[in-house]
């Protein structure tokens, strides 16, 4: 089968590979819609996680199920499903402990296009199928479907690692389309103010769409400088980073109140350590939290975002500025989404 994939550090291209077999508790799956990420980003010319050779980009897809194993109850062919970017071992000792996304080693829940083939491809396999995929309900929007993967989990984890409260101002670093479903978490969640931090028009104009209160642009001087003076020198009460790079911690860090909470979920791709300020963060006794975490993938996941999207409490359309249609477009897809036009938000394939 045809996939693009990637070569090694620095190089992607088209090849041809073996169409995957499927176990007894899998599935194989035809793409339908499927969008690349700022993460194959940072795996292909960062060597984030280093050096791949042949491996299939690629893990945010909708799909026909065409080959179900055995063993697998409740999919079949010609199903259309959502297929979330991470998808766990359900039997392993990181699930029962709740850390799905660690199964059987850190970060091993995140399977395609981290150390398997992912879904850029004319049939990509998924393990577990009862317990990782969900069926696209009825009426949804393809395009809306695939944002389902990665882009709204994952904004929405960065809220839940944060512990966003009734009534907190919450600052979100980072506004593309992951920090975007981070503000409309947290307004979701009840936050009082969103200050979002970003600097392309297009993705100022969502975020305020989603609930941010103002905009930030980190390119005016130091992010936590402005937080300050929006809030009068009080600072917030928890943050969510989803932008920026190593440095950005010490921002964070210096505008959160005693007690705060920050949730990242950027992919820190460069850098060897990330430096804590010291005195802001009280001398190291000051209460102020930093959590990191891959978002939580799976059936369940899926299944209770979708009905946000059906019921209207959370809407996608401001998230795809992008549309291609057909297959060869994954590789122009990705390449946009490595180059951040300053009119892209996300980019969606329809095969
Ligand atoms: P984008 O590149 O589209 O957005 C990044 C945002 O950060 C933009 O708003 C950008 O602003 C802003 N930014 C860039 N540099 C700085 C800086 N120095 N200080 C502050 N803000 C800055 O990324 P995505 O939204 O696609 O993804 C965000 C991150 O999430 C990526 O690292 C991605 O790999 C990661 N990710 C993590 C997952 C997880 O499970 N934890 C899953 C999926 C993605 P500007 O407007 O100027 O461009
Ligand atoms: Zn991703």
């Amino acid at each position: 089968m045809k996939a693009f994939a990637m070569l090694g550090i620095g190089k992607a291209g088209w090849i041809e590979k073996a169409r995957p077999t499927c176990g007894p508790m899998d599935a194989i799956v035809r793409p339908l819609a499927v969008a690349p990420c700022t993460s194959d980003v940072h795996t292909v010319w960062e060597g984030a996680i280093g050096d791949r050779k042949d491996m299939i980009l690629g893990h945010e897809a909708t799909g026909e199920v065409v080959e179900v194993g055995s063993m697998v109850r409740d999919f079949k062919p010609g199903d259309r499903v959502l297929v979330p970017a991470i998808t766990p071992d359900w039997n392993s000792l990181e699930a029962q402990a709740g850390y799905s996304m660690h199964s059987n080693g850190m970060l091993a829940g995140w399977k395609f296009s981290n150390f398997k083939d992912g879904v850029f491809a004319e049939y990509f396999h998924v393990n577990d199928a009862d317990g990782n995929l969900a069926l696209i309900p009825e009426g949804m929007d393809p395009v809306d479907a695939v944002m389902l993967s990665d882009m709204v989990p994952t904004g929405f984890h960065g809220v839940e690692l944060a512990d966003v409260k009734f009534g907190d101002e919450v600052l979100v670093i980072g506004i593309g389309p992951v920090g975007l479903m981070a503000v409309a978490g947290a307004a979701l969640a009840g936050a009082s103010y969103v200050y979002a931090v970003g600097s392309r028009k297009v993705c100022a104009d969502a975020a305020r769409a989603y609930g941010a209160s103002e905009i930030i642009d980190y390119h005016n001087g130091p992010i936590a400088e402005q937080v300050m003076k929006l809030t009068n020198g009080q600072g917030v009460d928890r943050v969510v980073i989803a932008g920026g790079t190593v440095d950005t911690f010490a921002e964070a860090v210096s505008v959160l109140k005693p007690g705060g909470i920050i949730g990242n979920v950027n992919y820190l791709g460069s850098g060897d350590t990330v430096n804590i300020p010291r005195i802001a963060w009280g001398v190291g006794m000051g209460h102020k939290t930093i959590k990191g975490g891959l978002m939580p993938g799976g059936r369940l996941r899926m299944e209770k975002l979708a009905k946000m999207v059906t019921s209207g409490r959370l809407n996608l359309s401001h998230l795809v500025t992008h549309r291609f249609k057909g297959f060869e477009h994954m590789e122009e897809s990705l390449l946009l989404m490595k180059d951040k036009p300053r009119n892209l938000i996300k980019p969606v394939v329809i095969i």
